[in-house]
């Protein structure tokens, strides 16, 4: 059996009590800083697969191109060449293109007015991809997607990420559920590398084409088949 086919039946077999007590003994709460959201020292880059691609898309009557770019590795300065796996797209900031900090309301509320009060929101909340969902969590399988933060623990098999909001409390609701979906999140992209590696046939881009190999083939930048 090939190794990714392995590390599948390990996601699969992933015990969610297991994970949510690795999750409860780290403690987290969201605090919206945003961290995971920005360019920060370069751009935003989070992966996301064309099933996610198209659910944002759908729910804000969004273009492909608008939702994901080609993942940047591997590409030359001009954004050319062949990649694999999309990345969120990305504002003139760097920032993702639906992370919103929320202005200040009034004067006297400790923020001069227009001036960003620094919590963040995402406009995409209820269709956000996986990775974000489950940050600052991952799961240390190969295979699997790893977010932007760095790891700075880890507990188990449970990876943990930089973040502003690590320490703090969650109740065992809260694990249990964010551990289910990391390990969701685990075994779709497990599945998602073994369908890459199956539909991969080697493209030959023109100088100023650019190719990006998913699980469903080769597309062009606005996610059309490359034919
Ligand atoms: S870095 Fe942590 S605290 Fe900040 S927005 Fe992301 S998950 Fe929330
Ligand atoms: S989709 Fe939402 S949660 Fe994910 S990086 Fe963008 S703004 Fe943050």
């Amino acid at each position: 059996m090939d190794r990714l086919e392995d590390e599948l039946e390990r996601a699969r077999a992933l015990d969610v009590a297991d994970l949510a007590d690795a999750i409860e003994s780290v403690g987290f709460e969201c605090t919206r800083c945003g961290g995971c959201c920005k360019g920060l020292d370069g751009e935003h880059t989070a992966t996301v697969f064309p099933d996610e691609v198209r659910e944002v898309a759908a729910a804000g009557d969004l273009e492909w191109r608008d939702v994901a770019r080609p993942m940047p590795f591997g590409l030359d300065d001009e954004g050319h060449g062949e990649t694999f796996e999309w990345a969120l797209q990305t504002d003139a900031c760097g920032d993702c293109a639906f992370y919103e900090e929320t202005p200040a309301g009034s004067p006297g509320d400790g923020n001069a007015v227009g001036e960003s009060d620094g919590v963040g929101a995402c406009t995409v909340h209820d269709q956000r991809p996986r990775i974000c969902r489950t940050y600052p969590f991952s799961v240390a399988l190969d295979g699997t997607s790893q977010p932007m933060g760095e790891a700075v623990d880890e507990t188990g098999v449970v990876r943990v990420h930089e973040c502003e909001g690590l320490g703090r409390d969650i109740s065992r609701v809260d694990a249990e559920a964010l551990a289910g979906a990391l390990k969701e999140r685990a075994v779709r992209e497990i599945e998602e590398a073994i369908g890459v590696r199956d539909a991969y046939a080697p493209a030959d881009p023109g100088p100023d084409e650019t190719v990006v190999h998913d699980s469903e083939g080769a597309k062009r930048p606005d996610g059309t088949p490359d034919e």
